[in-house]
């Protein structure tokens, strides 16, 4: 993989957006149709992210464009948990990290690195040591990897060869 900084990372997904205001969650939330899910169902999506903070980082994407946790009918949540739990099982099987987080984030208002539409965050953690912790890990201040061509799409077909059942 390759690190790239903050800066880097910024301006890549902005120029990726094309300038124009979008929902980066709404389009991975297709991303199946391009062949790049590790896993779908009918409520949600599991994607290797792109701006990956740890080699393996999964995003569990909700379909629908819905913004607010507590909004959510239990099925969309419990259905988004068992794609992070299962992405769980998935990167253990893989990359053995130590430990992983599973973890939602997001903003208020859309930015370039973060986004309001409900999503959660698996991140495999391979050191153990101080930077693992929570604050070192969701962040974009200490650089973001990035995949070389065609080592995103090898790991998917890893992780979908583990995917439990
Ligand atoms: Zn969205």
């Amino acid at each position: 993989m390759l690190r790239i900084t903050k800066d880097e990372a910024l301006a890549r997904a902005t120029e990726e957006a094309g300038g124009a205001p979008r929902c980066e969650m709404c389009v991975l939330a297709g991303a199946g149709a391009r062949g790049l899910a590790l896993r779908e169902t009918a409520n949600a999506v599991a994607v290797l992210s792109r701006y990956a903070v740890r080699r393996g980082h999964v995003l569990v994407v909700l379909r629908d464009h819905r913004e607010a946790i507590d909004e959510l009918p239990a099925e969309d949540w419990l259905a988004l948990s068992r794609l992070a739990w299962e992405a769980t099982r998935a990167l253990a099987a893989v990359l053995s990290p130590v430990r992983t987080y599973v973890a939602a984030l997001g903003t208020v208002t859309q930015r370039a690195n973060s986004f309001p539409h409900v999503h959660q965050h698996v991140v495999p953690l391979f050191d153990g040591g101080t930077s693992d912790r929570p604050a070192e890990v969701f962040t974009w201040q200490g650089g973001v990897l990035c995949y070389e061509p065609g080592e995103a799409e090898a790991l998917t077909a890893q992780l979908r060869a583990r995917w439990p059942a």
